[in-house]
């Protein structure tokens, strides 16, 4: 350890201080610290081979550029995802398009008029440059956006029922990933919750009884991730209508990830577009940005005029408010629903390739690593591919997978070797082989991924 020369020493090494002139002192001094902690643990360890005492200064310094490269290194990065699963809320949900990325630099990368009504030349509002495309495609009177779904939920509850109950069905009391569950969001909102009915079966009779002086609002809450299926009841969106009606009391669903236009054409049947509850008499609905709709993280409130005015006064909006950029890409992807052009959006566009599409390209790839070492073993399997983002969970997409096995590997450690892989690959293991999607593989990655099995063999 006493072989290990002093950061002041370094500092002045000629190699170093050429690092310093491109980084600065602050954060070479903090790679070099790291360094030598690093090379201390190895030498508990035993010695170092090929090192010496005192430790020989060229393997010092290329330690040290490594650690100030991977100091600058990027830690957000593209990655290939096999997986097959369209909207994986781990891998970013839905991937956008340079289109809509095209938009965004341009607004953002100079001044815009965001906030600034060019009509008039006085200031304007944000929501602007949504609402009029959001309330045209869902024959709402008014729409806001927020910074994701699990804020609108916060600010409608806190908005219509602060203080007061909130009616909602067992079945309906859910938990979506990443720690957003509905009795905690209420709790927070500042609301109360009022549990009606059971998990399986919920009448309008059961909402109807739990009304009283205190209730505030009438909940309904998309079962996003879940099917309950067998002995099951829930009223019509129409019935819960109805009766928050008579009782004057306002209903809002939270529609998860919500749709603009019916998705029965993918093959996806349970996801009703999100217009048809404004239109069956729901005060205000809220759903995702970034799931089904496939444009940016946002959350997506509209309805009637009085009720989304309220939402928009509450000080919470100017806290959960989206910036620019957010504006800039989820008016491109309304944009392409007004236009009818889906195949704008990439999540779309990946739902809707043929099998016959993935399989050739799925052949494709087969023949590009046929020059693969024959420990790697690759067949055309049939599987499914998933939407995901808590979107239709019981339906699935027919796929055709490429299934990979290793003679000495055994699956873990190819997942693992893929992971390892510039650009990351990521797949899905199951019955010991690895599975790869090209559903949700861009084209243009193909090559990659190839470049990524190939080297899985010479390993
Ligand atoms: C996904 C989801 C949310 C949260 O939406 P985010 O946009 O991820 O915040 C809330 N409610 C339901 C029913 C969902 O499916």
């Amino acid at each position: 350890m006493r072989g290990i020369p002093a950061v002041e020493d370094i500092l002045h090494w000629p190699a170093v201080q050429a690092l310093e002139a491109r980084v600065g002192r602050r954060f070479l001094t903090a790679r070099i610290r790291e360094t030598l902690a690093g090379l201390r643990e190895q030498l508990r360890n035993g010695p170092l081979p090929g090192a010496d005492v005192p430790v020989a200064q060229p393997l010092l310094e290329s330690r040290i550029h490594k650690a100030v490269e991977q100091g600058l290194a990027y830690s957000l990065l593209p990655v290939i995802n096999a997986t097959g699963v369209v909207l994986h809320t781990n891998l970013g949900r839905a991937p956008l398009s340079r289109e809509a990325l095209q938009h965004a630099a341009e607004v953002a990368c100079q001044y815009s008029n965001l906030e600034y009504d060019l009509a008039t030349g006085a200031r304007g509002q944000r929501d602007a440059h949504a609402s009029r495309l959001l309330q045209e495609l869902l024959g709402a009177e008014a729409a806001v956006v927020v910074n994701n779904n699990a804020a609108a939920v916060l600010i409608a509850l806190n908005t219509f029922a602060e203080g007061g109950e909130v009616i909602v069905s067992r079945g309906e009391l859910i938990e979506i990933g990443g720690s957003f569950r509905i009795p905690e969001i209420m709790q927070k909102s500042g609301a109360v919750l009022r549990e009606v009915g059971t998990t399986n079966r919920t009448r309008t009779s059961d909402y109807a009884n739990a009304i009283g002086e205190k209730t505030k609002l009438l909940l309904r809450v998309h079962p996003s991730n879940f099917r309950i299926v067998g002995f099951t009841q829930r009223p019509a969106v129409e019935e819960i209508v109805e009766l928050g009606r008579k009782a004057g009391i306002p209903v809002f669903e939270d529609l998860g990830s919500g749709c603009l236009v019916s998705m029965a054409a993918l093959g996806i049947q349970d996801e009703s577009p999100a217009g048809e509850s404004l239109a069956a008499g729901v005060d205000v609905i809220s759903f995702s940005g970034d799931k089904m709709l496939g444009g940016p993280q946002a959350g997506i409130l509209a309805g009637r005029k009085d009720p989304i005015n309220q939402i928009r006064r509450n000080p919470l909006f100017r806290a959960l408010r989206v910036d620019k950029l957010t504006y800039a890409v989820l008016e491109t992807t309304l944009q392409a629903y007004l236009a009818n052009q889906l195949d704008r959006i990439p999540s779309l566009r990946m739902m809707q390739i043929s099998l016959q599409d993935i399989e050739q390209r799925a052949v494709s790839l087969l023949k590009a690593c046929s020059s693969a070492q024959s420990e790697l073993h690759m067949e055309l399997v049939s599987g499914e591919s998933v939407i995901g983002g808590g979107a239709a969970p019981g339906q699935t997409l027919p796929t055709r997978l490429i299934a990979l096995r290793h003679t000495i590997y055994g699956a873990a450690k190819l997942e693992k070797l893929l992971l390892a892989n510039q650009p990351p690959v990521v797949a899905r293991i199951e019955a010991d082989a690895v599975l790869l999607d090209l559903r949700t593989v861009f084209p243009e990655q193909e090559k990659a991924l190839a470049e990524a099995i190939l080297s899985l063999a010479s390993n």
